[in-house]
């Protein structure tokens, strides 16, 4: 009873370069990605089965690795689609009006005062993670604000309601491949692959959605 499928890269391993190599993409899709899949899938199958059995004494790890699970493969599949090869049109940069997304510009300056201190502010809470965790810029439904969030794993430290618009992969598994230790060095160069046509895509279907206390 599968319901989640492992989604095709929108480009080839080497498009990242020279910001990410081709072996991390590969591995980094076709292996941890698939795995949050599997988990998530399988995770599911457990939980109809404890359900059917009335055999509830495992309930705690379960519904912690669904939470695991789904929430790396949420995470893994706005990763691929927020970057842009740095050498094609749309990869890095800052979002610009006359690149059509002046609205997410906005949003940003009005959310964190300029571009620049947001920039900061993601690049310091993606690089600091302690243990595994993602640097994620989100739209907070209720104050219909971008906040900058800094999350454990893939689903702790999380405001509830948030909408990730653009996440930043801080867990090892991203980088050390090619970085080794340098985690910091890892997010400034992510940067030159952000896509902000995409980001600017997430950002107004989340500006749309049904705000949850508003009813
Ligand atoms: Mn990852």
């Amino acid at each position: 009873m599968a319901i989640y499928t492992l989604p095709e890269l929108p480009y080839d391993y080497a498009a990242l370069e020279p910001v990410i190599n081709p072996q991390i993409i590969e591995l980094h899709h076709d292996k941890h990605h698939a795995a949050y899949v599997k988990g998530a899938n399988d995770t599911l199958e457990q939980l109809e089965e404890a359900r059917d059995k009335e055999a509830w004494g495992t309930i705690n790890g379960l519904e912690k690795n669904l939470a695991f699970h789904l929430s790396g493969h949420i995470l893994h599949s706005i990763y691929w689609n927020n970057m842009a090869s740095p050498k094609g049109e749309g990869g890095g940069g800052e979002p610009l009006a006359a690149d059509g997304v002046g609205e997410l510009a906005d949003a940003i300056t009005e959310s964190f005062g300029s571009f620049a201190k947001f920039k900061s502010q993601l690049t310091k809470a993606s690089a600091t993670t302690q243990g595994s965790g993602w640097g994620v810029l989100a739209y907070e439904p209720i104050s219909g604000r971008l906040i900058v969030e800094q999350v454990y794993d893939h689903q702790g430290n999380v405001g509830q309601g948030s909408i990730p618009v653009l996440v930043f992969d801080a867990w090892e598994h991203a980088f050390y491949l090619q970085y080794k230790n340098q985690k910091v060095d890892f997010i400034e160069a992510m940067w030159q692959v952000v896509n902000w046509q995409d980001v600017n895509k997430r950002y107004q279907a989340a500006k749309a959605s049904i705000p949850l206390i508003s009813f």
